[in-house]
């Protein structure tokens, strides 16, 4: 297995690729003709992405001509299914962060469904992988490779060996152990095209008889498309852009508040790769951070439908004792990372 930050050796960046800069741009022509030249394509997955992109153009052109009603079930459907994601196959299923009825289980799966990104099964696998072997070449979207690659480009290519590698070392028993996740995986492909496009079209056109072409390119590709990509963000835009305040040394992952906004509150990043157990994966509630994922928890908590929330504040108190009282004694050098503007905010939110 390979050491952290070890680079890939097929590519040979260096850390201008890092950004969206001319060089990696300019580097896309010859990875197309090297990953063709080695046979390195996911075929199914090109293919289902460019059905996505072309349809979701489309969606774009139709928005003029969809009633209000469509556009915004659209929008209301951006947490709806994307909490099947972060409140779903993140936080609930990759980390078990804290545990969940069977009907809201149930409901988290049906909307990951809509947003579908791999079945939760395969979600939480290579989401777990990806915390083990942080920017390694285990890691399934290691952002040393650059923008393209942590955001979508890995979803091009065949698996890493050292994925897979890393994939048999995995103890995944307890998602198989569900019920609904196995449901999930073993209906895998048959329903993505129905959830995804379909299912959402239906509800337009039955529900208040909007033309079933703009429903199926706006609240199907559309909305799915664009959700996709805000998802795909965490795992590109948060291990480049933004502060690392609670931990610059086990990855490049990030504080980004826009991608937090996108995402509905997943770009808390360097907070979560620190502490992944968290279930609300940012350190304050959402009067200070932006976080509608943890507000839906806090929500089903209320209504008796989660339970054992597991929080990490605790632990960064004392991480920041630490830090406060090595300041102290001018020792500079045992943890140079600064506290976070966001301790000068004294009234904490839960
Ligand atoms: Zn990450
Ligand atoms: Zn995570």
């Amino acid at each position: 297995m390979s050491t952290k930050f070890e680079k890939d050796p097929n590519y040979n960046f260096d850390e201008k690729t890092l950004d969206l800069s001319w060089e990696m741009f300019s580097n896309i022509p010859s990875l197309i003709k090297h990953h063709w030249v080695t046979d390195n394509y996911n075929w199914e997955i090109v293919n289902f992405f460019t059905i996505v992109h072309i349809t979701a153009i489309f969606g774009i052109f139709r928005l003029k001509d969809c009633s209000p009603e469509t556009l915004l079930f659209a929008f209301i459907l951006w947490p709806i299914t994307g909490w099947g994601v972060t409140v779903g196959a993140h936080r609930l299923w990759a980390h078990r962060t804290y545990e969940a009825h069977f009907l809201l289980r149930l409901f988290l799966m049906l909307s990951n469904s809509m947003s579908y990104q791999g079945t939760i099964y395969d979600w939480a696998t290579n989401h777990r992988i990806h915390h083990l072997y942080t920017e390694t070449d285990a890691d399934p979207h290691n952002s040393t490779r650059g923008f393209f690659f942590s955001h979508i480009g890995w979803l091009l290519l065949k698996r890493n060996p050292a994925t897979i590698e890393a994939e048999k070392k995995l103890d995944r028993s307890d998602l198989w152990d569900d019920p609904l996740v196995r449901i999930q995986h073993l209906c895998d492909p048959y329903y993505i095209f129905y959830a995804v496009f379909f299912f959402p079209a239906q509800v337009a056109y039955y529900g208040w008889g909007e033309n079933y072409v703009n429903a199926l390119l706006v609240a199907g590709s559309l909305r799915y498309c664009a959700m996709m990509h805000m998802t795909f963000l965490v795992n590109s835009a948060a291990h480049l852009w933004g502060d690392r305040p609670y931990d610059t040394e086990s990855s490049f992952a990030v504080e980004n508040p826009i991608v937090s906004f996108l995402c509905l509150g997943e770009g808390w990043h360097n907070f979560h790769h620190k502490y992944p157990f968290d279930y609300a994966t940012s350190e304050f509630g959402i009067s200070v951070q932006w976080n509608v994922s943890k507000l839906f928890i806090d929500i089903m908590a209320r209504l008796g439908l989660v339970w054992g929330r597991k929080r990490a504040t605790a632990a960064w108190e004392l991480t920041r004792e630490r830090r406060r009282h090595q300041e102290i004694a001018g020792n500079v050098n045992i943890n140079p990372v600064p506290l976070p503007k966001k301790i000068l905010v004294d009234t904490k939110s839960d």
